[in-house]
């Protein structure tokens, strides 16, 4: 038996790396689903256990407990979930303030969907070499304001390979999930990072433009020896799918503190007299913008959620 971990998974087979090699694994029989609300047992990142055919096939045998993972529910079947990756330090969102720009409010509901699964968060902003003066001081804004709430904040330009260094050293030694909105230079990021990862990803992206993948998985590589990125092909949001409202202001992190302190204790933070939280934004303590992502979320309830 070796212990390994998982790269790749198409729903039937799993790519495994285990002792410097790669199997390609099937699930022991008996391998039980831990839990009912998805429908992979085993996902990227996870940590397993094998028992090796031959020499390039082996059964995985069991899943050793994780640190984390994200659930992402099927857009089309509610019922089925399933684990997009496991054992993450933490993710990575590439972002742009100019073609295309990406929203705060976009922006925000990532963040909260990471601290809902318990992942550190780092805000990377590509294409620096498009910002005029105007575009960087409105950056530095935004660094200090997710600085301040305990995100770690990049700028990097992928074109003229600024702050490559800088992201390189966020990395090491850790797994990092990537995400982002197409159009923003994650893939062209992810090139200049590792060219283990060149190839896979046009692979990926080739076998999407098809219509070939229904369900999106995620695949792990090794940028360079110990930096384990994930790559998230396809996948915008990580979802935020099973936060209640009472629950939404724990994922603010500025916003903590005045839990339990409205007038009201059944307030939602809204429109009502003595919110503890609108004060706050009065006084300048929780930004405007994340007041209105805050509201945003609430109102998406029903269709995102
Ligand atoms: P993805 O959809 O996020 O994977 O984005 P791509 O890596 O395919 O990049 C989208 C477009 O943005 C391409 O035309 C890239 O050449 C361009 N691009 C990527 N990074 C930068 C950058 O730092 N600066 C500028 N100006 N363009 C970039
Ligand atoms: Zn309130």
């Amino acid at each position: 038996m070796m212990k390994g971990r998982v790269f790749k998974s198409t729903g039937s087979w799993y790519t495994v790396l285990a002792e410097g090699k790669f199997y390609e694994c099937r699930l022991r029989g008996k391998l039980r689903l831990d839990d009912e609300k998805v429908t992979n047992p085993v996902a990227v990142g996870d940590w397993v256990n094998i028992a090796p055919e031959n020499d390039t096939e082996a059964i995985i045998k069991d899943v050793l407990p994780r640190e984390n993972y994200i659930i992402r529910k099927s857009t089309r079947k509610k019922k089925h979930s399933h684990r997009l990756a496991a054992n993450i330090d933490q993710a990575v969102l590439i972002v742009t303030l100019a073609f295309p720009r990406t929203s705060l409010g976009f922006i925000d509901r990532f963040l909260v969907s990471c601290e809902s699964f318990r992942i550190p968060a780092v805000l990377v902003f590509n294409k620096a070499d498009l910002l005029d003066e105007e575009g960087l001081e409105y950056y530095e804004a935004l660094k200090f304001d997710y600085q301040e709430l305990g995100y770690k904040v990049l700028l990097v330009s992928a074109e003229e390979n600024i702050g490559m260094e800088e992201l390189k050293a966020v990395l090491e030694g850790k797994t990092s999930l990537f995400a982002g909105h197409s159009g923003v230079g994650k893939s062209t990021l992810l090139n200049l990072i590792s060219p283990h990862i060149d190839q896979r990803i046009g692979e990926v992206s080739e076998s999407v433009g098809k219509g070939v993948h229904t369900t999106t998985f995620a695949e792990m590589f090794e940028a360079w020896e110990g930096a384990f990125v994930i790559d998230t092909p396809g996948i915008k949001e990580l979802g935020l799918w099973d936060i209640g409202n009472e629950e939404l202001s724990h994922y603010f992190p500025e916003m903590r503190e005045y839990i339990g302190e409205c007038k009201f204790n059944n307030c939602t933070h809204t429109h009502e007299p003595g919110c503890a939280f609108r004060e706050a934004m009065e006084e300048g303590k929780i930004a405007p913008s994340r007041y209105e992502s805050y509201l945003s979320i609430l109102e998406d309830e029903d269709s995102h959620r």
